[in-house]
């Protein structure tokens, strides 16, 4: 069903987004409106389509979306100032469903978030 999603879409090339990182596990592309002067979304390849929806074989592959978020605030000159949210769910702000993992930094960020 996530395979019918806008970055089910991305993540088999069918439409185009603003790729800054590819893999065979996942992709990050810059998000289409930018909460901050860097936002990106880290996806995986897999269609999972909430984060509670991930099992243990996906262990793997959840840190490397972790790494790769590492990775991607180097190469977008954030240091150690970003942020990482994951929305579980349409209560807790989810609108795509396909998992993926905000990369957000550029700007301060207050806690709690809302
Ligand atoms: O966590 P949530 O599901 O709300 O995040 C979806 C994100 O996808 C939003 O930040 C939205 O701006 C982004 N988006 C996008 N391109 C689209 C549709 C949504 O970058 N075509």
């Amino acid at each position: 069903m996530s395979e019918d999603t806008i970055f089910g879409k991305i993540a088999r090339g069918e439409i185009p987004a603003n790729i800054v990182y590819e893999d065979d596990l996942v992709l990050a592309f810059r998000d289409l409106y930018p909460a901050a002067p860097t936002h990106i979304l880290i996806i995986p390849r897999k269609p999972i389509p909430r984060l509670c929806d991930a099992n243990v074989e996906d262990k793997e592959l959840l840190g490397h979306m972790l790494l790769t978020a590492n990775q991607v605030a180097e190469a977008e000159g954030l240091g150690d100032k970003f942020r990482l949210v994951i929305n579980n769910g349409a209560d807790a702000g989810q609108s795509v469903f396909h998992l993926h993992m905000h990369v957000i930094g550029g700007r301060p960020l207050n806690w709690p978030p809302g």
